[in-house]
């Protein structure tokens, strides 16, 4: 089908961006003001593109009021590299294990990069519930002194989230935030290392930001590969070979959204809160034609995730809500059903749209 308009996109990632980002890089694609050249023409080691990365890092140490401890990176390969990468840092070089927590798809991928690197410990696996919850902190079993607690704060696929920081008995905490960063407020002390693919929340694909503490990074070995060793790249301040130069200015500009528009982190919540509960509402009211995923003390804000009694009526749903402009519904195959991905840039509008044409279609069809 052709588009003249944009429609309501709720896919999982690359996901929708904010409209006025969209619009100010499109101003500003052939010729960055004053710089007299695009983003995509510039040199990273030009002090245009440095204010670019600077603005970015430091819009990120505001919203999540980053002490100087912490560094900010700008990496590439994505989150799924950080599952190495991560590993290989605080991993391989270590005599004790560290402990994963696996809540869904994308905690088992970690793990299983992290198994390659050394000792790895399973805290708790949420397979024989179909991974539709998150841990309690008496399931939690971790090892006393572990190198590193690895979590996934939101499982993109499942549709389940840690609504709290779980305690980690001191070990330093290191979370995939991909789906959920700069989703809601955090205590970011709590944590030694946050990665996040860019692509949800954050801007387009093409960077991995990477929130590290010093005493962390300090452990790092000597001789890892140099791109893969988190202590060149923050003595290098991203810039130890061409990062991605447009990537990271989508970031600056969805950070500066953040800040300036919607009015920061707790605002951002708040709006976040409202539009899941708009879709979690109508599958608790729909007297199991919805049937959610999720456990309700673990659902995602992030990602709605439900099934319908037949996959034809899946189907037909499918059908009826691209007719209507509602895009990118299709559940992941391995849960089926259907998932809204409702990341920051998903306006209440949209979500209002989707929310009415669940009751339409149940009162149709139930
Ligand atoms: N972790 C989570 C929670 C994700 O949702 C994704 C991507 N969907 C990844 C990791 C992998 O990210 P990338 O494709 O950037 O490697």
């Amino acid at each position: 089908m052709k588009h003249k308009q944009r429609v309501y996109n709720f896919s999982a990632g690359p996901a929708a961006l904010p409209l006025s980002v969209l619009q100010e890089a499109q101003r500003n694609l052939l010729c960055l003001p004053g710089a007299g050249m695009s983003v995509l023409e510039m040199s990273h080691r030009s002090s245009w593109f440095e204010g670019i990365l600077h603005a970015a890092e430091a819009n990120l140490r505001k919203l999540y009021q980053l002490p100087d401890r912490y560094h900010v990176l700008f990496l590439q390969g994505g989150a799924s590299l950080q599952f190495s990468m991560l590993a290989m840092n605080f991993l391989r070089a270590g005599d004790t294990a560290a402990d994963y927590v696996v809540t869904g798809a994308w905690a088992q991928k970690a793990l299983k990069e992290a198994q390659r690197e050394g000792a790895v410990h399973v805290a708790w696996d949420g397979k024989p519930d179909h991974y539709s919850r998150v841990p309690t902190a008496s399931e939690l079993k971790l090892t006393p002194g572990a190198a590193y607690v690895h979590i996934t704060s939101n499982e993109t696929i499942q549709g389940v989230q840690f609504e709290k920081t779980p305690d980690t008995s001191g070990a330093p905490l290191i979370c995939d935030m991909s789906s959920d960063f700069l989703s809601r407020p955090i205590d970011a002390q709590r944590y030694g290392m946050i990665y996040a693919g860019a692509q949800k929340n954050a801007g387009g694909s093409g960077v991995t930001i990477v929130i590290l503490q010093d005493e962390l990074l300090n452990k790092a070995p000597e001789g890892l590969p140099s791109m893969l060793d988190y202590r060149l790249q923050a003595e290098h301040k991203s810039l130890y070979n061409t990062p991605s130069t447009f990537a990271v200015y989508l970031v600056m500009l969805v950070t500066r959204w953040l800040l300036e528009e919607v009015g920061g982190l707790e605002h951002m919540a708040r709006i976040n809160d409202q539009k899941a509960h708009l879709l979690y509402e109508a599958i608790d009211c729909s007297e199991s034609f919805y049937r959610g995923h999720a456990r309700p003390d673990s659902r995602s804000t992030m990602n709605v995730t439900w099934r319908l009694a037949e996959e034809a009526l899946e189907k037909e749903f499918l059908k009826g809500a691209q007719a209507r402009g509602l895009y990118e519904l299709k559940g992941h195959r391995s849960v089926g059903g259907m998932r809204a991905s409702i990341y920051n840039a998903m306006t209440l509008e949209g979500v209002q749209a989707l929310r009415d044409f669940m009751d339409e279609f149940r009162k149709r069809h139930g």
